[in-house]
């Protein structure tokens, strides 16, 4: 679904992603975890198409897509659930949705309208509140159901569960499980790393711009290197 070979990015003259290369395959969760500023933003936002890169390639179901803009990589279904969850705060639950299908908005929108009631209960009381008005969880779900209303085929998520309660953690990781079911494919940045490594099929570390481990979720967190640094065992 996604091939990423040799991406190198950088922020005015200073390179922050070194030659990252990974792949997720379909239907598969995979994470990214790694310290902060290791460089797993930029990585996503070089996927979404809001960050440039300077060389490497990125393809998306075998074809090239580095050099589209950003709204041409929604129409191909990626679609970004972006940190700090970023939502149009004065406008309505309902609106944000609507906003989220902006690349389907000639079509009808009602049916996912209704899917995303249906998924996430806790927005339907608020359906018509200020998005800005919601408590952490619930607009952490707001802003995943905004990237679902562009039907995308690859999920990118990152930091979803930043400062959320940890029941709230849990619901999030519920419903990013209940995706992959839905034949979702997921790419999933996480500090939270424990939390990533329990529902992802693969992982990869990315340390100061370079994937410096790759393996099944199981053999990461398995890992003395893994354990030390990112799971504080
Ligand atoms: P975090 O978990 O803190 O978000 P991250 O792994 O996602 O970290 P990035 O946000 O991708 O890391 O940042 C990678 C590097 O690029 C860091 O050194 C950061 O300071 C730098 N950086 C990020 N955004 C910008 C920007 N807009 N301008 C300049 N430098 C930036």
């Amino acid at each position: 679904m996604l091939s990423i070979e040799n991406v190198r990015s950088a922020y005015g003259r200073i390179e922050v992603l070194h030659g990252v290369t990974l792949h997720v395959e379909a239907g598969e969760i995979v994470t990214l975890i790694g310290a902060n500023g290791a460089g797993k933003t930029t990585l996503l936002h070089a996927i979404s198409g809001v960050q440039p890169i300077m060389d490497g390639s990125i393809r998306f179901a075998g074809n090239p897509i580095e050099q589209l803009p950003a709204h041409m990589r929604v129409g191909l279904g990626i679609s970004q659930v972006p940190e700090g969850r970023q939502l149009f705060e004065p406008l309505s639950v309902k609106d944000n949705l609507r906003l989220g299908a902006w690349s389907r908005r000639d079509e009808d929108l009602e049916p996912e309208l209704a899917r995303a009631r249906a998924m996430f209960p806790m927005l339907d009381a608020f359906w018509e509140r200020p998005a800005g008005t919601l408590s952490g969880g619930q607009q952490q779900m707001l802003a995943i159901g905004r990237a679902l209303m562009a039907k995308p085929r690859l999920l990118l998520l990152d930091e979803p569960s930043m400062g959320l309660a940890p029941n709230l953690v849990d619901h999030v990781l519920a419903v990013i499980r209940a995706l992959k079911d839905d034949k979702l494919t997921i790419l999933l940045v996480e500090q939270n790393a424990r939390a990533a490594l329990a529902i992802a099929d693969r992982a990869y570390v990315l340390e100061t711009g370079r994937i410096t481990l790759s393996g099944t979720a199981a053999e990461i967190a398995a890992d003395a290197r893994v354990r030390d640094a990112y799971l504080g065992i």
